[in-house]
């Protein structure tokens, strides 16, 4: 029988998940099909319902249902049970298990966006959607020992804050208000710079005035396309990586959930660079595009030379 995996989210019209995971699982003779299920906040219950189905190998969620999704599992990794946030899931008979490789695909991101220069350990994070808390989640454990959260919402970024509770205890996790000027202040202080906002996925808008970037800072962009941020971010000298390796080491680790074996990375990059190049936008909503100008690409490190 052929095994279904499934990509839920709101929208989901095309997918650069479903390009690198098809070619994945047919390049490995595994018999299992991606597909992608458009589902409203109101048929997401139903819809993870059927995924209980003997046909079903397992699950990726995106925006805007990571965090919704959670109640709907029988359990959680502590991965996600930390983060509040689900992008996985596995079903174990009946059961599904809700897992978040969002957390290691940022892993992976930063320190290739580090490179060989010493882990900073001052943070600002833009949104408190459930990427944001798979940032925060890793930046925690990658031993940051003060992290500002800025979201339009201010209580969302508070309830992020709180949700993290005791395993921030030993440092500095702060939301503070949406403001320029605060913004600014706190970047000045800071070397790393993390935009996990939806904003520039569909629009050329930037989170943040070009004049609040400076040279020193490295700019992690969670939208995997060219935005006027890390466009910006690159003029003023800055380091800048986009989503690409995100995405792809976030779907690599799904891949390895699902089927027991490891991802076959080189080949899921390259379709993530064909489906892009092709115009695909991802059901992450990331828009596609080749990447600005001074954006790290996958396979070029920190400092413009190839990486291993
Ligand atoms: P959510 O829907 O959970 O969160 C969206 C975030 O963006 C919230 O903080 C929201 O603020 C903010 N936002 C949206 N529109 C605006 C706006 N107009 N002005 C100010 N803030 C805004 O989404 P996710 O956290 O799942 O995803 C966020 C982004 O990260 C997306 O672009 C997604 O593609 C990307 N992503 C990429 C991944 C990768 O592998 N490369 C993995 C995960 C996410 P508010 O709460 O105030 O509404």
């Amino acid at each position: 029988m052929t095994k279904r995996v499934i990509l839920i989210g709101h929208p989901v019209a095309h997918s650069l998940s479903a390009a690198m995971q098809q070619a994945a699982f047919d390049s490995l003779g595994i018999d299992a099909v991606y597909e992608l299920w458009d589902r409203s906040p109101m048929a997401l219950a139903e819809a993870v319902d059927e995924l209980r189905g003997d046909d079903f190998l397992g699950a990726n969620v995106t925006i805007p249902h990571k965090e919704r999704v959670v109640p709907m599992m029988d359990r959680l990794t502590d991965e996600a049970h930390v983060t509040g946030a689900v992008n996985t899931l596995t079903r174990e008979g009946k059961r599904l298990i809700g897992h978040n490789t969002d957390v290691p695909g940022f892993k992976v991101a930063l320190d290739r966006l580090v490179g060989k220069q010493k882990m900073p350990r001052q943070a600002v994070v833009l949104g408190a959607g459930g990427g944001a808390r798979a940032v925060v989640y890793g930046l925690i454990t990658d031993g940051f020992q003060r992290i500002v959260v800025f979201n339009r919402h201010l209580h969302r970024a508070e309830g992020l804050v709180k949700h993290f509770g005791r395993h921030a205890a030993h440092m500095d996790l702060r939301a503070m208000p949406w403001h320029e000027s605060i913004i600014e202040s706190e970047l000045a202080k800071t070397r790393i710079l993390v935009n996990a906002t939806s904003i520039g996925l569909t629009t050329d808008e930037t989170p943040i005035p070009a004049e609040t970037l400076h040279g020193d800072l490295m700019v992690l962009d969670l939208i995997y396309a060219r935005t006027r941020l890390q466009r910006d971010a690159a003029a003023a000298g800055a380091t800048v990586a986009d989503g690409e390796l995100m995405l792809l080491h976030q779907g690599a680790a799904a891949f390895t959930l699902w089927t027991g074996q490891p991802a076959p990375l080189d080949l899921m990059q390259a379709k993530l660079v064909e489906a892009r190049a092709s115009g695909l936008r991802s059901a992450e909503g990331e828009a596609t595009g080749a990447p600005a100008d001074g954006v790290l690409a996958e396979g070029v490190a920190a400092d413009g030379v190839a990486a291993d």
